[in-house]
């Protein structure tokens, strides 16, 4: 970080603490944070396997040094966090949320689209900011404002200049969607009813919505390859190729890549076909479109936490009722998803349920076939990789920013480890645990 950016910095946070805590607590805030960290646990997941005894030098926002606690040393003006019994990680990657979604079972999707105010949607979605960063998760790629138009720019903007505390976000906007196919439905058919996505139709209607939508500040693109517009309400494709492979190359042309929503194989099989990057659900896959997705390197983005959170709020009493059928083909899919050598990435879908709660998509992923190291590196390294941000985040490596959590005890062997979260530090400013800084 350049001696400009940190005066900035400081200037941000100084501005920051005048607005927005009290002075008693301000008074209290060190006046400049050491220059180096060190950070002491127990073990280090580096985003592919774990080391006893390691230690974590963080200098400014970035990892200085990651290895045995001798061979890192404590610089003498270092200061150190202990961090006993605790494992450091890279900070967890969540590749699918909707950060202005709130719960289904508190207010309808159709609901919060129609009814919701907009500016009550960023304001809640501040709040979900914060609980997601506290949870540990220190990078969103959030896959569509569902009618909330391009509020994610504003707050991804907020963030970065330090207005709120958020993860890094990863925006597509208002994601897009083949006419008639999309939500809120249902309406009297005189009524044109405000769609949950952008609709676009043809080649060119679809590259226009591309690169709108880009000029509006998308850093994917999104679109879903099918939807529930089947004649009796079932999931059917939408766009063809020629429609996906517009969005790809427009996207790609203008360096940014292309997620696709699809449940059905044959939705899953164009998307493939048409050379996009992360398919999203993927609920009823076959082998055969598996094996497709992996020969083109195509990421499967499974959000089994979704599904999962649905289920219980029609009513399925997890743990007590027998599974229902659609969460054992769901298992099954995700496992030919993983014979076949489909690259799985951690997109939980979260809000749907709760923000702050997106460690269940992880949790899940092992419950669903992954051991925990595959569903950590999932949510670290591999989902790192599929953002195109390896040489950022995702590891606990020299040169990466400096994104990193503890978590009591071993996640390696112990997975729900990863709800008891201590400490988080995202680019070297800790938000949680010890040296919390003014926010
Ligand atoms: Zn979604």
């Amino acid at each position: 970080m350049s001696r400009s950016n940190i005066r900035r910095r400081l200037v941000l946070a100084a501005i920051a603490a005048v607005f927005t805590i009290p002075v008693a607590i301000a008074a209290q805030q060190p006046a400049a944070a050491p220059s180096a960290i060190l950070l002491r646990p127990a073990r280090v997941f580096d985003g592919t396997d774990v080391h006893e005894g390691w230690t974590v030098l963080v200098r400014g926002e970035k990892i200085e040094r990651a290895g045995p606690a001798a061979q890192v040393g404590t610089p003498a003006d270092a200061r150190v966090v202990e961090l006993p019994g605790a494992t450091v990680l890279p900070g967890l990657i969540d590749a699918h949320s909707h950060i202005l979604l709130h719960p289904y079972n508190e207010t309808a999707w159709n609901d919060q689209v129609l009814h919701e105010a907009l500016a009550l949607r960023v304001a809640r979605a501040t709040n979900h900011l914060r609980a997601t960063l506290d949870a540990g998760f220190t990078t969103l790629r959030d896959l569509g404002t569902e009618g909330a138009g391009d509020a994610d720019v504003g707050l991804k903007q907020a963030v970065n200049q330090g207005i709120i505390p958020g993860p890094r976000l990863i925006v597509v906007t208002r994601a897009i969607v083949a006419t008639g196919s999309y939500g809120p439905k249902g309406f009297d058919p005189r009524w044109e009813v405000p769609q949950g996505a952008e609709e676009a139709d043809g080649v060119e209607g679809v590259t226009h919505a591309v690169r709108s939508q880009i000029a509006h500040g998308a850093d994917w693109i999104k679109l879903y390859g099918d939807y529930r517009w089947g004649p009796n309400g079932e999931a059917r494709p939408t766009f063809s190729i020629e429609e996906l492979t517009a969005a790809v190359e427009t996207a790609r042309s203008s360096g940014r890549a292309v997620a696709v929503h699809a449940t059905t194989p044959e939705g899953m099989r164009r998307a493939a076909m048409a050379g996009v990057e992360t398919i999203e659900h993927g609920d009823d896959g076959t082998p055969e479109v598996f094996r497709l997705m992996a020969q083109k390197k195509i990421a499967l983005c499974p959000t089994v936490a979704a599904g999962d959170a649905i289920l219980q709020y029609r009513g399925w009493k997890k743990g007590v009722d027998p599974e229902p059928a659609s969460i054992t083909a769901k298992r099954a899919s995700v496992k030919a998803a993983i014979a076949a050598g489909v690259t799985i990435c951690s997109g939980s879908d979260v809000g749907v349920f709760s923000h702050g709660d997106n460690a269940r998509e992880i949790e899940m992923l092992v419950d669903y076939g992954l051991t925990p190291v595959q569903a950590l590196r999932a949510a670290t390294s591999t989902d790192a990789r599929v953002l195109h941000m390896e040489d950022r985040i995702g590891s606990v490596a020299p040169g990466l920013l400096a994104d990193l959590i503890a978590v009591e005890g071993d996640p390696t062997k112990t997975i729900t480890s990863l709800h008891h979260v201590t400490f988080v530090m995202k680019g070297g400013v800790v938000y949680k645990g010890e040296g919390t800084a003014a926010r």
